[in-house]
C-alpha cells in the first residue's frame, strides 16, 4: 500500500498514467503490466457474460441437483444488462457472505501482501537479496479498488518497473544475469542502448 498512487482508469494507458501523474513521458518505456486482481468464488451468483458478442447463459448446470435449500444450482438465463438479479447469488443461503465480507474487509492486507510479495519474487528472479535490488530497480505501483456486481472487491492496477530513483530515471537496468527468468527478462531492456 505504501507504494500506492492516484487511482487510473482502467481502460488507462501508460502514457495516459504518466500524463497524469506528471512523469516524463520516457516513463512509459519502463516495463509495466496492467493487471486486475479478483476474490475467490463464494458461490454462484447471477452474471452476465458475453461471448464474441453473443450473451451466454448464466450458470448452464443442469447436472447438478438442487442445493439443500431445495434451490437450483443452475441458472440457464441470459440475463440483459439491467437485470436486477445480476450479482445475487443463486442461492443466498449457501453463499458465503462471512467469507466476501471478511475479503473485503482484508483486501488491503493482501493487496499489500502482494506487492511485498512481487518484490520478493522480482528478486529471486534476479538472483539478488531484497535490499540489494532496490538498489537497481523500484517497483512501482498504481491501484483502483472497485465493488464487482457481487459486492466484492477487486483491484485493477498498474505495476512499473522504474529506475531505483524513480519515475524519471531511465528504465531499471538487468537486475541479474540474462535470461534467468521470464520475470528477469522482463525487467531487461531492449537491446539498443540508453
Ligand atoms: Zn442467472
Ligand atoms: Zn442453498
Amino acid at each position: 500500500m505504501r507504494r500506492s498512487t492516484a487511482p487510473t482508469p482502467t481502460n488507462s494507458s501508460a502514457r495516459a498514467w504518466s500524463a497524469a501523474k506528471g512523469v516524463p513521458d520516457t516513463v512509459t518505456e519502463h516495463p509495466a503490466a496492467f493487471v486486475t486482481l479478483t476474490a475467490p468464488s463464494f458461490g454462484p451468483v447471477h452474471t452476465r457474460r458475453e461471448k464474441a458478442g453473443v450473451i451466454q447463459p448464466c450458470h448452464p448446470r443442469r447436472d447438478l441437483d438442487d442445493c439443500p435449500h431445495g434451490r437450483p444450482q443452475s441458472c440457464t438465463d441470459r440475463h440483459g444488462a439491467d437485470d436486477p438479479r445480476l450479482g445475487e447469488p443463486l442461492c443466498p443461503d449457501c453463499y458465503d457472505y462471512t467469507g466476501s465480507v471478511l475479503f473485503n474487509a482484508l483486501a488491503p492486507e493482501l493487496w499489500r501482501r502482494f506487492t511485498l510479495a512481487l518484490r520478493r519474487r522480482l528478486a529471486k528472479a534476479a538472483g539478488l537479496p531484497l535490499a540489494e535490488m532496490r538498489a537497481v530497480l523500484a517497483v512501482s505501483f498504481a491501484k483502483v479498488a472497485e465493488y464487482q456486481r457481487r459486492g466484492v472487491v477487486h483491484f485493477h492496477a498498474v505495476i512499473r518497473l522504474d529506475g531505483p530513483d524513480g519515475p524519471g530515471r531511465p528504465r531499471p537496468r538487468p537486475p541479474g544475469r540474462p535470461g534467468r527468468s521470464s520475470t528477469t527478462r522482463y525487467a531487461m531492456p531492449p537491446k539498443r542502448s540508453q
